[in-house]
């Protein structure tokens, strides 16, 4: 491993003047941000104060005003423009996410491809904000529904997706008519410096080319909690899409609900699979290990529970080991590698008490252990399988770390039950050829996660579909289907072309 030598910083400050910021943004502040990858430092941000952020928000409030008048197709336009930057630097990008975030370099480029794709779904989305019209009771009268942008969208989102997830809200929530305040993870906020400057770029193209649009139409907030809560709190921010853990979303949820606003809380997963006797065994074998292992177990959809059948568990098990004790860890920015850094060393003590609250409960434990590399703050684990007899203990929570807890079924009802036992609701699969699981997993007795997949794992969703989960997932939605229809607000407007007045419901008022 040569990882001791990387010079990450010097690295980091290319990269960030070439997708343009300012050198000044990154180097002097309070803020210190370190790489995953060697534990060492690569930038110093200042800090927003919270008066910034007050102001901040009201210029933005300010923004969404010029900007709901402009038509949503020509928003679109600067939705393009947006993608187009995206594609130009999608290398840069991806390069500067890995470094931030410690993922390998396939998945740092995914995750820009993931801003592209959302970008051009949004841009399509520009011509297609779509009412209804609905049969009306009365006479020479029409109904309709019409929907109109509907202000400031605040996002909080969090350090293991630390660009998607504003571009899944941003691109929507742009061409919805709406201005947009982002509060990034503290950990990962050099990335979100640069897709701001990519955003300005974008913005003078757009203006060069014609378009008119206001300043502060994205605003980037750099800071932790105390700024966040000043967004959650502030009345001229009706939206907050907020991304992280369950445990901000218990705290964020009931302040947005005391002042009425709307919440999109994207929070915590604990995913689970099911093996049945008639799976594909070397098909669940790769999914099993790309959900479990993949991003050092630091997705949402990570996952996290293992249910096997006992026909087929003395078959997949073993193998599923072997895949464990053998796979890549080590420097995520060298291909070849598939497990890279935790992101902290609080990840990995949480990692640690996990895995000996899971030995306490009857687990029986292979890997977990810190793999050296002669860096005392960068932390690579091996991927834990952890065998259990119950789903007890750490088996009931997220653990935001590589741990797949595996448990042996006999019963496909008991099963299903035990799958929806949890507080989670994020995502879930079935790997089956037999048409009956399948079709009940996905069923209304099935799954009771947001997402259900059949015959692949449980992570790396595709932006067409709505993303997010129930129960302590928080119940939103983001991304692609109707997912837009929460960041805009809907009128249902009735219109009389006669001459009277019929009311509704029959009901007589003659004066
Ligand atoms: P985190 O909860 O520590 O922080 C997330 C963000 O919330 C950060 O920007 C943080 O500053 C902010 N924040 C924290 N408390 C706040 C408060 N009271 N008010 C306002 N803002 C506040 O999460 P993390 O460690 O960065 O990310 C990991 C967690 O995020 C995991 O639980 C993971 O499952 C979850 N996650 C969920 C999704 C999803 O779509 N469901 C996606 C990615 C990550």
């Amino acid at each position: 491993m040569t990882i001791a030598v990387l010079d990450l910083a010097t690295e980091t400050a290319k990269l960030l003047a070439e997708l343009g910021v300012d050198a000044g943004r990154y180097h002097g502040g309070t803020l210190s941000v370190t790489s995953p990858v060697t534990g060492k430092e690569i930038g110093r941000l200042r800090e927003a104060s919270v008066s910034e952020t007050k102001a901040a928000i009201e210029a933005a409030h300010q923004a969404f005003l010029e900007w709901r008048a402009v038509p949503a197709p020509k928003r679109g336009e600067l939705v393009r423009l947006l993608g187009e930057e995206l594609r130009a630097s999608k290398a840069a990008l991806g390069r500067l996410v890995s470094i931030e975030v410690g993922k390998i370099t396939s998945e740092g480029l995914g995750e820009v491809q993931e801003m592209i794709d959302i970008c051009d779904f949004a841009v399509g989305l520009s011509r297609q904000l779509y009412g209804l019209t609905i049969a009306t009771e009365r006479s020479e009268h029409r109904m309709m529904e019409s929907w109109h942008p509907l202000g400031v969208v605040g996002i909080i989102s969090a350090f293991n997706f630390p660009v998607a997830v504003w571009s899944w809200n941003a691109a929507l929530a742009m061409v919805c008519g709406n201005s947009t305040v982002w509060k990034p993870s503290e950990k990962t906020p050099l990335t979100a410096l640069a897709v701001q400057a990519l955003f300005e770029k974008a913005l003078k193209r757009f203006v060069a080319e014609g378009g008119t649009a206001p300043a502060n139409l994205s605003t980037l907030i750099i800071g932790g909690r105390d700024v966040g809560e000043v967004l959650v709190d502030h009345p001229k921010i009706p939206l907050v899409s907020a991304t992280g853990s369950t445990a901000m979303g218990r705290a964020v949820g009931p302040r947005l609900s005391q002042r009425f606003a709307r919440g999109i809380l994207e929070l915590g997963g604990n995913n689970a699979a099911i093996v049945c006797p008639s799976a594909d065994l070397d098909l669940t074998l790769r999914g099993v290990a790309f959900s479990a292992m993949g991003t050092a177990g630091q997705r949402c959809t990570t996952l996290r529970r293992l249910f096997v059948h006992e026909s087929v568990y003395d078959q997949l098990v073993p193998r599923l080991q072997k895949a464990y004790g053998s796979v890549t860890i080590g420097n995520p920015l060298e291909s070849g590698t598939l497990v890279g850094p935790l992101i902290d060393g609080q990840a990995f003590e949480k990692m640690q008490a996990a895995l000996g609250e899971a030995k306490s409960a009857g687990g029986t434990v292979t890997g977990g252990e810190r793999v050296g590399n002669g860096l005392t703050d960068a932390f690579y684990v091996r991927p834990a399988l952890v065998e259990m007899p119950d789903q007890t203990g750490p088996v009931e929570h997220e653990t935001f770390a590589p741990i797949l807890y595996v448990m042996k079924y006999s019963d496909f009802d008991a099963v299903l039950a035990l799958h929806n036992a949890v507080p989670q609701g994020l995502s879930s699969s079935i790997f089956t050829n037999d048409m009956r699981e399948a079709e009940t997993f996905v069923s209304a007795r099935g799954s009771d996660c947001g997402i259900a997949n059949v015959n692949l794992g449980p992570s790396g969703a595709e932006i067409g579909g709505a993303f997010g989960g129930e129960k302590e997932t928080g119940g939103g939605r983001e991304s692609g289907s109707d997912a837009w229809k929460a960041y805009m607000r809907r009128a249902t407007n009735t219109i009389n072309y006669g001459r009277t007045l019929p009311l509704a419901q029959g009901v007589k008022f003659d004066v």
